[in-house]
């Protein structure tokens, strides 16, 4: 017996038929009525449409025949797919390639005609055949009419993949838009990705995918950050960890020697269906079977890339026309997200303006406030202390009247200087106003925050200013207020620390005082 021999690139031809969907599917009607229709049109007891997978071959419609199954090794069909052409066998018993075939003997098969499935032109998934028990004549008219049934059943089935790949189609854009206020609102962008990436996976076969979103980090080097990666295979990801670099808990794809890099300087789809001839030297990627990469755009800009791989029998042109679509979406979504972004960092920026005093970099009074009202509630609910400080530098007009108001903002800055090194982090320290500045001390009471004053003043009164080769000697009045019991509040803790700051003054200068309780 001879069995039928593998055709030429048969792992593509398995991959279109698994893209069929077919194998292992119940009986469907307008299939089972094709089958029927070529019994009666060519008077034969048994009509068959056979798929021929990996090592079987398993009949999708089936008329006279119990059988769902045989091997591929028995198979005639087989033959049909191996030469992608009729194959007729008028009587098996004079055919020495078939006359010790199993399926002659249990089924009586004498008369066979298969005509090829050809859906691609390439790649025969199967025949459309007829068998009869006894030998027959099958002339040229008559075999034309039977690839004329096959070729209608390839019809058919195109257009039933047609309808799958639109309902993918749709699938993925309902993914995309399910994932819109990710994108948009999220600062960790997995979670959206991932509603992006796993049914792209599923819908392509693909075993491993990524978006990316391109970036310039602090050097102005361009690099794809990898904003999430779905991935069901050791060796697909064998081939793209090497390339990655871990940078606070993403991963970053750098440079323009990677593969990956073509898709983005040139802008367009990059589909290698054959690694193992595109990169010889290159043995990780030589380990997958396709790669996909498609820039995604935004007003002719690359925002990002859709990285597919390892999709047995690789990327057909359809399907890349289909996911370019999608990569689009992802990339309008990138876009809208970086102006998101941009929008966010600026009212960021503003805040911070709206805080900050611009001469000395302190906060603000309004800031100050607003951490003292933080303080209060702290203190209402765990019952922690805390103390404010008044400072206003002594005759301070004196240093603007005789050196100018350069030398008076240069020394404020200094003064703004010399508390920030001596407070602590946790300290507060704002520039109340003028040549007044406050400082909030959160978990201290009052005989601390009176120390802390003094060792301010001695250090003020000890600070070596010069302006212009002019030393400055400068001091500082400092009233201390404590709070005193969580129905108090800011303004009058305020009052009453500045009230001590009076009496300092009053007192000749140079001194703190603490408020009265
Ligand atoms: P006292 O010891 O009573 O506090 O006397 P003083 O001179 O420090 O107080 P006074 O309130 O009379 O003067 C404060 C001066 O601080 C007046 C104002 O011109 C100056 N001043 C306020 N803000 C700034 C500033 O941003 N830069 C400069 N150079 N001077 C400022
Ligand atoms: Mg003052
Ligand atoms: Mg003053």
């Amino acid at each position: 017996m001879q069995a039928p021999p593998t055709p030429a690139g048969e792992q593509a031809r398995l991959a279109l038929l698994q893209r069929t969907a077919l194998l292992d599917t119940p009986p469907e009607p307008e299939l089972d009525r094709i089958v029927s229709l070529a019994a009666a049109i060519f008077n034969v007891p048994t009509a068959l449409l056979s798929l021929v997978d990996h090592d079987r071959q398993w009949f999708k419609a089936r008329y006279g025949m119990a059988l769902r199954e045989t091997p591929r090794e028995v198979s005639l069909c087989g033959h049909v797919v191996a030469s992608g052409s009729m194959l007729v066998v008028e009587d098996t018993l004079q055919d020495p390639r078939f006359v010790d075939n199993p399926l002659v003997s249990q089924l009586g098969l004498r008369f066979y005609a298969g005509a090829p499935l050809r859906l691609d032109g390439a790649h025969t998934i199967g025949t459309l055949c007829i068998n009869d028990r006894q030998p027959r004549q099958f002339g040229a008219s008559e075999q034309q009419q039977l690839q004329l049934l096959a070729d209608t059943v390839c019809e058919l089935l195109r257009t039933r993949m047609t309808q799958l790949a639109i309902a993918q189609q749709c699938e993925r854009l309902v993914s995309v838009n399910q994932a819109q206020a990710g994108f948009l609102l999220d600062r960790n962008m997995e979670p959206a990705s991932q509603t992006i990436l796993a049914p792209l996976l599923e819908s392509s076969g693909s075993k491993l995918g990524f978006i990316a979103s391109c970036q310039l980090d602090h050097d102005g080097n361009l690099y794809l950050d990898i904003l999430g990666l779905a991935q069901n295979d050791p060796v697909a990801m064998a081939w793209l960890l090497p390339l990655l670099q871990k940078h606070d808990g993403s991963y970053r794809l750098y440079g323009f020697d990677h593969i990956l890099a073509s898709a983005l300087s040139e802008g367009d789809p990059l589909v290698i269906n054959q690694p193992r001839l595109f990169a010889e030297d290159d043995t990780r990627l030589a380990q997958l079977t396709s790669l996909l990469a498609i820039p995604c755009f935004c007003h002719g800009t690359v925002k990002g890339l859709m990285v597919l791989a390892d999709r047995p029998g690789g990327y057909e042109p359809e399907l890349v026309a289909q996911l370019s679509t999608l990569a689009d979406t992802i990339g309008s979504l990138l876009h809208v997200r970086d102006l998101e972004l941009a929008r966010h960092a600026a009212e960021a920026e503003l805040a911070r303006q709206a805080s900050i005093d611009p001469l000395t970099g302190l906060a603000n009074r309004r800031a100050f406030l607003e951490r003292c009202q933080g303080a209060l509630q702290l203190l209402q609910r765990y019952q922690t202390s805390f103390s404010v400080l008044m400072l206003d530098l002594d005759h301070f007009k004196l240093i603007n009247d005789g050196l100018g108001h350069a030398a008076g903002d240069y020394v404020l800055c200094e003064i703004a200087q010399l508390l920030r090194q001596q407070l602590r982090d946790t300290d507060q320290v704002a520039r109340w106003g003028g040549e007044e500045f406050c400082i909030l001390l959160p978990q201290e009471d009052g005989e601390r925050a009176l120390q802390l004053a003094n060792r301010l003043r001695d250090a003020i009164a000890n600070l070596e200013l010069s302006w212009h080769e002019r030393m400055i000697q400068l001091t500082v009045s400092i009233g201390v207020a404590g709070m005193l019991s969580p129905q108090d509040n800011i303004d009058t803790l305020l009052a009453r620390a500045d009230q001590a700051l009076y009496a300092a003054k009053l007192a000749g200068r140079n001194r703190c005082l603490q408020a009265d309780a």
